[in-house]
C-alpha cells in the first residue's frame, strides 16, 4: 500500500492518537520561519501540564548537573526550539494515550518501554556523541508509536492479534496481513507527518531490521541501528530476560556505538535509573530491574531458554469410526501450526494418545470397542495424559449424557452435525486453555531457575565482597568478621589467639621506579609468599593498599612472633620479578600482638599490633616488634 494513504486511511478514521490543540499550534508555528523562541514559549505557557513537563525533562538527570531553569523561556533555550517543539508533541501523546479501547493492548507497558527505550536512545547519543541527545529521546519515545496508532484506529482487530504470544517478526507479518502496513511502517509515517527529518523516520521504520542481511545501505541505516540497540536495551529494563548470546550480541552492537564492553554494565545500570526517574516524573509504572551484571549470570541461567516454536503448534487427535466425519473434520481443523492424528476407533485412539501425546482430542462419542466416553475415563487416569483437552462429538444434548460426559471428565462438547465455525470457535477457546497452562508450567520452571541461579548469583556477590581483587585473599571486611569469630572462641575455649600486622618497606618506591602495574604484580607475589608460609588455620588477610595481617588462632605471642620472623626473612630473600623482566629485592614491618582478657574485641587487638608495627618502623624497618602490654 502506498505509504500516504496509509496515514490518509488511518486518518480518516479519527481515532489517530494526536497531539494536543496547544502542540498542534507549536508544531504549526515551528514551521513558520518568521516564528521566534518568544512565540513558541508563550503558546506552551497556555497549557500548564506541558510547561510542567518540559519544565521537569529540562531539570532532570539527563541533562547534567546545569543549575535548574524555572521558565518555559529558559528551558526552550536551553533544549533549543527543536528540541522543544519534538519534547512537546513526545509528552503531549504520552499524557493523551495512557488508556484506551483496545482490550489486550497494554498500555502503561507501551509508554513504559517507550520510555526505557527513549532514555537508552538518548544515552546512546550520548555516549556516540555524533546525534544530538534530546532528539534521540524524542525518536525512542516515539519509535513504536505505531502500535498505539493501530490499537487506537483498529481496536478490535489489532486487539485480536495481539492475543496470541508472538515474535516481533509475526507479529510484523500478522499487521500486514490484517492491514496491508506494520507498525512499522505507520511509525514512520507519522513522524513524517509530524515533521520529523527523513532520516529519523526512516530511521524509526528500519530499526527491526536492523542486522539482517536484506539491511538496507542507507544514511538513516546508522540512526536505525541505534534505536534497535535502544530498543532491545529497552527490552532487557521490562525483564525480559534474555540468554547470554542475545546479552553478547547486544553488547556488540552498543560496542559499535562507543560504548565497550567493560564499560557497558555501568551504562545499562544508568540507563536504568534515568528509566525509573522518568517513569516516576510520568506517572508511568516502571519495574523493578537487576544490576546488568545479575542479568548476566542469570543470562546464563536461560540459555536454551529461547521459545521453541514447537511449544506453539498443536496436535489434535481426532477419533472417530465414520470416514466421512473424520475426512470431513481432517480438512476442517487443517493450519499451518497443527499436526492432525486420526484414529478410526477408541482402542486406537488410545494407543495413538499415549504415544504421541496430543494437546487435544475430539472424538466421537459412540464408537466399537471403547467409546468416547471410556477413552475419556482412561485418559483422565494417568498423569502423563490426564491434561488434554477432550472435547467430545455428541449426537444429542440431552442433559443426562452431558452430566455423564462431563463427569467422565470431558472439558468440552460439540453436538452434530456441526458447522465448522462452532468446532473452530470450540478448538480457539481450548487452545488458549492450553497456552495458559503451558504459560504457567513454564513460568514455574523458570520461577525455579531463577531461584537456583539467583541463589548462585549472590553467593557470587557475596564471595566478591569478602574478596580482595588484586590478590584473592580475604578483604578487610572479611578479616574482621573472622576476627570477630576468633575472638569469641579465645574467650569461650580461654585459648590462644594472635595477630600479625604487615606494612610493606618503601613500596611507595616500587611504585614510582617501575610503575602500578609492577607494584601490583609485587603485592600479589608477595600475598602468595604469605600464603604459603602460614598454616591452614591462619587467616591471611590484605586489609588495605600494601598492609596484611594474619589472624593465627590458638597461638601464642613467642609462636606468633616465630611466624613473623619466617615471613618476614621469606619476603627479604625473594627475588621480585617484575613484568620488564627486573628482579628486585623488598623488606617488610611486622608488629605482632597476641590477645588477652583485657583486649575486649578484635579491634582492640589490631590496634595493639599497629602499635608493635608502628614501632617496627621507627625502629629501622625489616623487623619485628612485638605488643607485650
Ligand atoms: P613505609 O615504609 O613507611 O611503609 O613507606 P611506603 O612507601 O610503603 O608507605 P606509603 O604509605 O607512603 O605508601 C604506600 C604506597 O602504596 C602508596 C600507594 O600508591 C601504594 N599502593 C596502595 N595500594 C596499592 C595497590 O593496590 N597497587 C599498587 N601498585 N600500589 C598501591
Ligand atoms: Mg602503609
Ligand atoms: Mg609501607
Amino acid at each position: 500500500m502506498n505509504k500516504h494513504s496509509i496515514i490518509r486511511q488511518l486518518r480518516e478514521s479519527k481515532r489517530l492518537p494526536s497531539p494536543s490543540r496547544v502542540t498542534l499550534e507549536v508544531i504549526r508555528l515551528s514551521q513558520s520561519e518568521t516564528t521566534s523562541m518568544a512565540d513558541i514559549t508563550k503558546v506552551i505557557e497556555t497549557d500548564p501540564a506541558l510547561a510542567g513537563e518540559l519544565l521537569k525533562y529540562a531539570n532532570s538527570s539527563l541533562l547534567g548537573n546545569s543549575p535548574p531553569v524555572v521558565s518555559i523561556h529558559r528551558a526552550a533555550t536551553r533544549l533549543g526550539l527543536n528540541n522543544v517543539v519534538n519534547l512537546a508533541l513526545g509528552f503531549s501523546l504520552l499524557s493523551r494515550n495512557q488508556a484506551g479501547n483496545c482490550r489486550t493492548f497494554d498500555y502503561p507497558r507501551f509508554w513504559s518501554r517507550s520510555l526505557a527505550q527513549a532514555v537508552a536512545a538518548r544515552s546512546i547519543a550520548e555516549a556516540q556523541g555524533k546525534h544530538d541527545p534530546d532528539e534521540l529521546f524524542v525518536c525512542g519515545l516515539l519509535s513504536h508509536i505505531g502500535e498505539l496508532a493501530l490499537a487506537s484506529v483498529y481496536p478490535v482487530e489489532y486487539g485480536k492479534i495481539l492475543e496470541r504470544e508472538m515474535t516481533p517478526e509475526q507479529l510484523e507479518s500478522c499487521e500486514n496481513e490484517a492491514f496491508g502496513f506494520s507498525h512499522n511502517d505507520v511509525s514512520a509515517e507519522l513522524l513524517l507527518d509530524w515533521g520529523f527529518p527523513d532520516d529519523y523516520a526512516q530511521a524509526v521504520g528500519l530499526q527491526k531490521q536492523y542486522g539482517q542481511s536484506s539491511f538496507p545501505d542507507h544514511p538513516a541505516a546508522e540512526l536505525g541501528g541505534l534505536l534497535h540497540l535502544a530498543c532491545q536495551i529497552a527490552d532487557i529494563c521490562l525483564l525480559k530476560l534474555p540468554n547470554t548470546g542475545t546479552l553478547l550480541s547486544v553488547e556488540a552492537l552498543a560496542r559499535k556505538f562507543a560504548i565497550t564492553t567493560e564499560n557497558f554494565s555501568i551504562f545499562f545500570d544508568r540507563v536504568v535509573l534515568r528509566w525509573q526517574e522518568f517513569s516516576e516524573m510520568f506517572h508511568i509504572p516502571s519495574q523493578h530491574c537487576l544490576p546488568y551484571e545479575q542479568i548476566k549470570v542469570l543470562g546464563t541461567a536461560v540459555a536454551g531458554e529461547e521459545p521453541d516454536p514447537a511449544v506453539d503448534s498443536l496436535k489434535i487427535l481426532v477419533a472417530d469410526d465414520d470416514p466421512m466425519i473424520l475426512l470431513n473434520l481432517e480438512r476442517i481443523l487443517a493450519a499451518p501450526n497443527r499436526t492432525i492424528l486420526i484414529a478410526a476407533d477408541g482402542e486406537e485412539a488410545l494407543r495413538i494418545a499415549i504415544e504421541q501425546l496430543p494437546q487435544m482430542i475430539i472424538t466421537d462419542w459412540k464408537m466399537p470397542v471403547l467409546d468416547g466416553l471410556d477413552l475419556c475415563k482412561f485418559l483422565r487416569r494417568t498423569s502423563l495424559t490426564q491434561h488434554i483437552f477432550f472435547i467430545m462429538l455428541t449426537g444429542c444434548e440431552d442433559d443426562d449424557a452431558l452430566v455423564q460426559a462431563f463427569d467422565a471428565g470431558v472439558d468440552d462438547y460439540v453436538v452434530k452435525p456441526f458447522t465448522p465455525r462452532v468446532l473452530e470457535a470450540r478448538i480457539r477457546s481450548g487452545e488458549r486453555l492450553i497456552r495458559y497452562q503451558k504459560t504457567i508450567t513454564r513460568d514455574k520452571e523458570l520461577i525455579q531457575r531463577y531461584a537456583t541461579s539467583l541463589a548462585a548469583a549472590n553467593s557470587k556477590l557475596l564471595t566478591m565482597a569478602m574478596t580482595d581483587a588484586l590478590t584473592g585473599l580475604p578483604n578487610r571486611r572479611s578479616m574482621m568478621t573472622r576476627m570477630g569469630e576468633a575472638i569469641a572462641e579465645a574467650k569461650r575455649f580461654n585459648s590462644q589467639l594472635s595477630c600479625i600486622m604487615i606494612d610493606v618497606d618503601h613500596f611507595k618506591t616500587v611504585n614510582d621506579n617501575y610503575g602500578h602495574d609492577s607494584g601490583d604484580l609485587v603485592l600479589k607475589q608477595i600475598a602468595e609468599i604469605f600464603v604459603g608460609k602460614t598454616r591452614g588455620y591462619d587467616m591471611v588477610s590484605r586489609t588495605g593498599g600494601e598492609e596484611f595481617l594474619v589472624i593465627s588462632s590458638r597461638t601464642d605471642l613467642d609462636s606468633a612472633r616465630q611466624l613473623a620472623e619466617n615471613l618476614r626473612s621469606a619476603v627479604e630473600n625473594h627475588g621480585f620479578t617484575l613484568p620488564g623482566g627486573q628482579v628486585i629485592r623488598l623488606t617488610i614491618s611486622l608488629g605482632v600482638a597476641a590477645w588477652r582478657a583485657a583486649i575486649a574485641d578484635g579491634n582492640m587487638l589490631i590496634k595493639s599490633a599497629d602499635q608493635a608495627l608502628y614501632l617496627a618502623k621507627v625502629n629501622g624497618r625489616n623487623r619485628v616488634e612485638t605488643n607485650a602490654c
